[in-house]
């Protein structure tokens, strides 16, 4: 079994703790700084084998230098990344398997966000660490790839098993709910997901993770085929990615 805690980092960053229970082994996914993530090894494990990151932005591989150093830990990324990312020894490419323990993650290349963007999912533990190519009730900023491709990364984490948990690398849920909230005010489930999401950062708490089935639900970028939200955008003749792209542009100036 994996054990993940979460890490709050800058100022909405998540960084997550995992460890595999069988063997012991301790990883970090995506540390966005040193001292944050010291602080809860230290309170918890004691160590750290590996750092996992998603993709090269600094607020994904801030601390693994520091932290490398510290815990002589071994650093796994995109292969499609790795010159960008500090320290980067282990590299992977789309499909491969990367064994932790136990736990089998598979490699998901999810470009969009950026070009090497990778996604690390575990069938077994049904959870997904999906850094900034998903988000909760939003998707990524697109950076380095196209609408098309960040579209067609969206489309296979869509095709993951319904009860699998999202852990993604910002908490933007609050802001992007509202978004979604504007251009799908008919969904009951949303404005319930809202309240939620409300009650959970008034008591500091964080909104994940959350299932892809809530998110297939709630999240406008994953319903780009719904008939109210293409009505509500005068898009009822456009294709699903014609109306993920006017969405994607609305959401960059929201
Ligand atoms: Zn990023
Ligand atoms: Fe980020």
């Amino acid at each position: 079994m994996l054990e993940v805690s979460i890490i709050k980092c800058l100022s909405d960053n998540f960084s997550y703790l995992i460890r595999d229970t069988k063997t012991n082994l301790v990883g970090v996914v995506d540390p966005s700084e040193f001292n944050p993530v010291d602080l809860e090894i230290s309170k918890k494990y004691k160590k750290l084998d590996f750092i996992l990151n998603t993709h090269h932005h600094s607020d994904h591989v801030g601390g693994n230098l520091d932290l490398k150093k510290k815990y002589n830990s071994k650093i796994v990324c995109s292969s499609y990344e790795k010159n960008k990312i500090p320290g980067s020894e282990i590299s992977m490419s789309d499909k491969e398997e990367f064994i932790f323990g136990e736990t089998t993650f598979k490699i998901m290349h999810v470009p969009g966000h950026t070009a090497g963007h990778i996604i690390f999912y575990t069938e077994k533990d049904n959870l997904v660490f999906t850094g900034d190519t998903l988000f909760s009730m939003g998707c990524g900023r697109v950076f380095e790839g196209t609408l098309e491709q960040m579209y067609n990364s969206l489309g296979k984490i869509k095709k993951l098993s319904k009860n699998t948990l999202i852990y993604c690398g910002h908490e933007y849920t609050k802001n992007n709910a509202k978004f979604c909230l504007k251009n799908d005010s008919q969904n009951t489930k949303l404005k319930k997901r809202f309240d939620t999401v409300k009650e959970l950062l008034k008591k500091n708490l964080p909104t994940l993770p959350i299932t892809l089935a809530e998110e297939l639900e709630t999240n406008i970028f994953l319903r780009c085929d719904n008939k109210k939200i293409k009505i509500n955008l005068k898009m009822e003749k456009n294709s699903e990615f014609e109306v993920f792209s006017k969405l994607r542009k609305l959401k960059d100036e929201f």
